[in-house]
């Protein structure tokens, strides 16, 4: 199974967006590109919701269906590794195995010695086609690479092998993750991962890196966007150079884990695009549930005080919600508004706090990370949200489609 030269991850924590997602994907087409869509929940956001696997199938299959879509479409198993991937594999044919957490721990000599003896020949000067810049590789640096990366490679191998041996070869896509740990590889890094992954023989067609800066979830890129720029240039080149090097599949691409409304970076990744004709895979996790707030607040009504609710609720669980992210956020609690403030609000006013429009002088960046993970809260509510869900889709819709295809996909692929 072959991933298309443009995708895009569309997470969806209540699955209830099926539709409005693929909406944006037909407007992209009708405009003349081509993005497949790839329905992504990961294991920890199935555990918190109480949803399983089998859901993202169903409204995956269901939106395809009722909207007459017919080019191809993916359910990734996000950021699974062995202790749950096994849920997935019926349900899913694309598989992000993430393997950050196996990043620095040390492998076996005769591991060491077999990369070793594949790495070697690049020790010297290293030129890479379309990277000005030349590197030189020591002996050193291939000892580290592998120190630091080799583990976590041979446990790709597990997971994909695992999963091959359920699904059979070519049946599924896989990518490979590293992007959830806490430094970025560096575009030299990359290509001896690349190695390590050609080694283990696992056919990646889309790799996704950690990238320098900060992804913090909901919010826009915190970091130096030129730094980015040159080593998203320079990933691209050593993917290009890899495939060619150790036979990896041709489609191999960068997958973007943006946490969400990385504007800031979304025009050098459409240069970059271009300027290699490269594909991408840009996963945006939670944009579509605060687009389900934004509309629910600018319903009014029984959706307005829903959205007053959990942001209290959230304000109370602060820590409970915030410390399994806190790699991710960057909330300033005295920028928070109480309680008391927001009860004030009206719908356009609490859709302006939140809604992610940078130039709009109400737009509020800690509220919206809170929210973004106070998706829990709204998990415990049960029916009360999912009935508003339906109630107001409308004016959700409008804003999960115009969201997709205004703010990512024109600015990416456009
Ligand atoms: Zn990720």
């Amino acid at each position: 199974m072959e991933l298309e030269k443009y995708s895009f991850g569309v997470g969806d924590r209540f699955g209830h967006q099926g539709r409005a997602q693929l909406n944006a994907l037909i407007k992209a087409r009708q405009k003349g590109s081509d993005i497949v869509p790839v329905w992504n929940k990961s294991h920890r956001e199935h555990t918190i919701i109480g949803t399983c696997p089998c859901d993202v199938r169903t409204e995956a299959d269901a939106a395809v269906k009722e909207l007459n879509w017919t080019g191809p479409y993916h359910v990734d198993a996000d950021h699974i590794n062995m202790s749950n991937v096994d849920e997935f594999i019926e349900h899913s044919d694309f598989f992000t195995l993430d393997v950050a957490n196996y990043i620095g721990r040390g492998s076996s000599q005769d591991d060491q010695k077999r990369f070793r003896d594949a790495a070697l020949k690049y020790v010297g000067m290293l030129n890479i086609p379309d990277i000005q810049e030349q590197f030189t590789i020591t002996e050193e640096d291939i000892d580290r690479i592998g120190s630091k990366f080799l583990f976590a490679a041979k446990e790709a191998g597990c997971i994909y092998r695992h999963i091959e041996q359920a699904k059979g070869k070519d049946n599924f896509i896989t990518e490979v993750s590293m992007d959830e740990s806490d430094r970025p590889q560096s575009p030299v890094e990359l290509f001896f991962i690349l190695l390590m992954i050609a080694e283990e023989k696992i056919p990646a067609q889309t790799i996704a890196p950690k990238f320098t800066g900060r992804f913090n979830k909901g919010v826009d890129y915190v970091g130096d966007v030129a730094q980015f720029e040159k080593e998203f240039n320079q990933d691209i080149a050593v993917i290009n150079f890899a495939v060619k090097e150790f036979a990896l599949p041709e489609n191999l691409k960068l997958s973007v884990h943006s946490g969400s409304d990385k504007f800031s970076i979304y025009g050098p990744i459409n240069k970059a695009l271009k300027r290699f004709d490269a594909g991408v895979h840009i996963k945006t996790a939670g944009t579509t549930w605060l687009e389900e707030l934004i509309g629910l607040a600018q319903a009014g009504g029984n959706g307005l005080e829903i959205v007053k609710a959990i942001y209290s609720e959230s304000l109370t669980h602060f820590d409970e919600l915030c410390i399994p992210y806190a790699t991710v956020i960057d909330i300033d609690k005295s920028k928070l508004p109480s309680s008391d403030e927001i009860e004030k609000w009206d719908g356009e006013t609490f859709a302006a706090g939140l809604r992610h429009d940078q130039t709009c002088s109400s737009y509020n960046p800690d509220l919206r990370q809170l929210l973004h993970v106070g998706y829990k809260i709204a998990a415990r509510m049960g029916d009360r949200y999912l009935d508003a869900l339906q109630r107001y889709e409308e004016t959700i819709a409008q804003n999960v489609t115009g969201n997709i295809y205004q703010q990512h996909i024109l600015p990416v692929f456009g």
